[in-house]
């Protein structure tokens, strides 16, 4: 049995060095860490300046080769909107119409007025309830807050990451566009008051033709209906901004059955 310590023998400034060099390690990785979030942040902050200017332009541009829907002009659209947004209540709005081939609409705008945009195919297609779920759609998003979001996630989804990264930032964004079609949707029935009619606006907005006639609405539907049997649809929609459209009109069936519904329609309606 040795009676003196067998490590007695230790440098004396060992242990001090292995402390300050642990000390330093844990300096320099927080120093890193922070640094790194630092730059993250200044670079999703430039990003976003970035989305929102070219947005804007975007937006600028749009407007100038669209007519603004005023009671002068478009006394019938004018009232159909104003009656839209008096159910949806979606806040200060400016709406025109965009000469277009396209069947679509949109909204935008980061600040008031929000911008709703109807392109001018849907009037050759569409009726006046079927309309009314197009505007009231578009003017869920604006209640909903999903024309500001949109850009700030948007940009956000948009910023350069690694390959693996960046596959999943664009499919959670699209996902959660998804489920801002399906409420918007929501909207748009609340907007127009018809399940029929939400249902045949979609499945126009689904096949593009004026469907005039029962039998061409029937085997329109028939058609949509057929599209989440395919597989390449079912693959293709996780890459897609907007939901399949059988899917779009399901959610709404089954949203038109729940009392939620009921009591929310008949509180609007009754203004
Ligand atoms: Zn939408």
């Amino acid at each position: 049995m040795a009676r003196y310590r067998i490590t007695s023998y230790r440098y004396p400034s060992e242990e001090g060095i292995l402390a300050l060099t642990l000390l330093l390690v844990v300096g320099v990785i927080i120093f890193t860490a922070t640094a790194t979030f630092c730059t993250a942040g200044i670079f999703i902050l430039l990003m976003l300046v970035v989305v929102y200017f070219m947005n804007k332009s975007h937006h600028e541009n749009l407007i100038r080769q669209a007519q603004p829907i005023r009671s002068e002009t478009m006394p019938e659209l004018y009232q159909m909107v104003k009656e839209c947004a008096e159910r949806l209540q979606p806040g200060p709005i400016e709406s025109f119409v965009a000469g277009s081939s396209q069947l679509n609409a949109y909204t935008f705008g980061m600040s008031d007025p929000k911008i709703v945009v109807l392109y001018s195919s849907l009037f050759k297609i569409m009726d006046a309830d079927e309309i009314r779920f197009i505007i009231g759609h578009e003017l869920g998003h604006v209640s909903l807050g999903h024309t500001w979001l949109n850009t700030l996630i948007g940009g956000m989804a948009g910023i350069p990451a690694p390959m693996g990264a960046a596959v999943i930032l664009s499919a959670a964004f699209m996902w959660w566009n998804r489920a801002c079609e399906y409420s918007a949707d929501r909207a748009g029935l609340l907007a127009c008051g018809s399940l029929v009619k939400a249902t045949s606006a979609l499945v126009k907005l689904g096949t593009g033709k004026r469907l005039s006639t029962q039998a061409e609405m029937d085997r329109a539907m028939a058609a949509v209906d057929k599209e989440d049997d395919d597989i390449t649809n079912v693959l293709g929609e996780m890459l897609a901004t907007h939901p399949l459209i059988i899917k779009r009109i399901n959610e709404l069936k089954k949203y038109a059955a729940t009392p939620e519904y009921t009591r929310l329609q008949a509180e609007i309606s009754r203004g």
